[in-house]
């Protein structure tokens, strides 16, 4: 079945060779509060710890390592205000190479700020991020910088996919893992790892009930559009892009099922990874945790391994959501 799939097990074993001593192999611990809840051992993999507070940073060095040295040389660019930003500027600097990020006005200047201090080159461009992506496509077609997308490529899907193979190295018996979802880049590459080493182990995706673009795409049989809200997965906003290339057909043959979570189950689960593991964790890396707590995936074999995907939670929003509140959007939304 992997062979037929846009980004295989060999691809992925590339980019963890490529990868290796710029990106962390991360932890993966044993969470007991949640072994006990679930019945069967479930281990946290904490990829929040990764350098620049995501896994993203595994996609973007692998794209950034496997470019020629004269793409290299004209520079890589992305449209991005959050983790893959931060990652994209930290994995070209790195390389030596320049990162140019693009954002609208509407974004604010601590996040404007931080992305500067990881040495990209910042362009303040409109009021939206679709104004944002067009002088993303300007720049690549009168400069020849090359676009590294956050999700739907080849070379981003493998350097994700080097995760599912250190969940598999670090726990062999694995029968379960939980991962988040938004455009599918992490899903499909830690899926095609799992599924070539384990084909038995299941892969769940999760993502929030407030604009679940994967989800509706695959109810749909084609990708759609989904009307976006504010939510405390932050991360997991956007959708797959209706020329989606390859994260769509590869969560399609790949995942056994994506289950949706309100925001009061992803604060509960922000709350348990931060009262029970000690571990700050943003809305979007809490999902698994979240779903295990809410009951959501219950019919499922253990071991279970849980992805904790970023930790970027502005942390008056944390320090919010610890003191109990359960959407802080609620209003936004309505
Ligand atoms: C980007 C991101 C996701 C979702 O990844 P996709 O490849 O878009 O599905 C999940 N968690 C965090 C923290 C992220 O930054």
């Amino acid at each position: 079945m992997s062979a037929s799939l846009p980004v295989t097990i060999d691809d992925i074993e590339a980019a963890s060779r490529r990868t290796s001593g710029r990106v962390s192999r991360t932890p993966l611990v044993a969470s007991a509060s949640l072994g006990e809840l679930c019945g069967v051992p479930v281990c946290l993999k904490l990829e929040h710890h990764q350098t620049t507070g995501s896994f993203k940073l595994r996609g973007a060095t692998n794209a950034v390592l496997s470019l020629s040295a004269e793409e290299r040389a004209r520079g890589v660019i992305a449209a991005s205000t959050g983790n893959h930003g931060r990652a994209l500027a930290h994995a070209a600097k790195t390389e030596g190479a320049v990162a140019t990020i693009c954002m609208s006005h509407l974004v604010p200047e601590n996040k404007v700020s931080e992305i500067r201090r990881l040495g990209a080159d910042v362009r303040i461009v409109g009021k939206s991020q679709d104004e944002a992506q067009e002088e993303v496509e300007r720049l690549v077609t009168e400069k020849g910088l090359l676009m590294i997308p956050p999700f739907d490529g080849p070379s981003v899907v493998a350097g994700q996919g080097t995760l599912g193979l250190e969940i598999v190295a670090q726990m062999p018996e694995v029968a379960t893992v939980l991962v988040p979802v938004s455009g599918g880049g992490l899903a499909a590459g830690v899926a095609a790892a799992i599924k070539a080493r384990k084909p038995a182990t299941q892969v769940i995706g999760l993502t929030m009930e407030r604009g679940a673009a994967m989800k509706a795409s695959l109810a749909a049989g084609r990708p759609v559009l989904v009307e976006e809200y504010p939510s405390l997965a932050d991360s997991l906003g956007g959708g797959i892009g209706l020329d989606n290339h390859l994260t769509f057909r590869m969560c399609r043959e790949l995942l056994d099922d994506i289950v949706l979570l309100t925001e009061a189950e992803i604060a509960a689960g922000m709350r348990h990874a931060y009262t029970q593991e000690r571990e700050v964790v943003e809305g979007a890396g809490a999902v698994g945790i979240a779903a295990l707590l809410a009951g959501k995936v219950k019919d499922i074999g253990g071991p279970i391994a849980v992805i904790l995907s970023g930790r970027n939670v502005d942390m008056g929003l944390h320090l919010r959501v610890m003191n109990g509140e359960t959407d802080p959007f609620r209003e936004e939304v309505a």
